[in-house]
């Protein structure tokens, strides 16, 4: 049986576009606007030949500022629940915001080994973001560039020991 990994963080950080590429197929839609991933998709990943099954989350339909966290938090438990570790992704180039935070202490509460993810990290724009991460308590972070295909090989690093 493949381990699971899920993909976890809040809209719009590049989830669905990591699950793509790492699936190889378009199987998860990639958009501009917040919350456009409809239902939790689920797929075989290959990463360097580390073959794994791979969840993106954010199957929530309304964008009710009032109920997108605790719909998020329903998606994260339910995919973290039977996963084997957490992509936890956020945005350096956005940096940290409460989101991420929030999203960072459920994690903390989960029986998961967690792997911090500084997406959209192409060039040199993450920096600030990379550092603001670290009060997050996760670590380091894999900085990646789901979009460009870049630190592919420093995800595979840390996936390594713990699939
Ligand atoms: P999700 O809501 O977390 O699933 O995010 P998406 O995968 O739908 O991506 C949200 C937006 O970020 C899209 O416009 C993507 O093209 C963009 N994006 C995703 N990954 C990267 C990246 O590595 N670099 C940059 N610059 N943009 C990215
Ligand atoms: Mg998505």
């Amino acid at each position: 049986k493949l381990p699971v990994v899920a993909i976890v963080g809040r809209p719009n950080v590049g989830k669905s576009t990591l699950f793509n590429r790492l699936v190889g197929k378009k199987l998860a839609l990639v958009d501009d606007r917040p919350g456009v991933t409809r239902d939790r998709r689920e797929g075989d990943a290959s990463l360097i030949g580390l073959d794994f099954r791979i969840i993106d989350t954010a199957g929530y339909e309304d964008h009710d500022a009032q109920t997108l966290p605790g719909r998020m938090r329903q998606q994260t438990e339910a995919a973290v629940g039977q996963a084997d570790v957490a992509l936890f992704l956020f945005d350096a180039r956005a940096g940290i915001v409460p989101l991420d935070e929030e999203i960072a202490r459920w994690l903390r509460t989960a029986d998961v080994p967690v792997v911090l993810v500084a997406n959209k990290a192409e060039g040199r724009a993450g920096n600030d973001g990379v550092l603001e991460s670290l009060a997050l308590g996760f670590g380091d972070p894999v900085e990646l560039s789901a979009e460009h295909g870049e630190g592919m090989g420093d995800l595979f690093e840390a996936l390594l020991p713990l699939l």
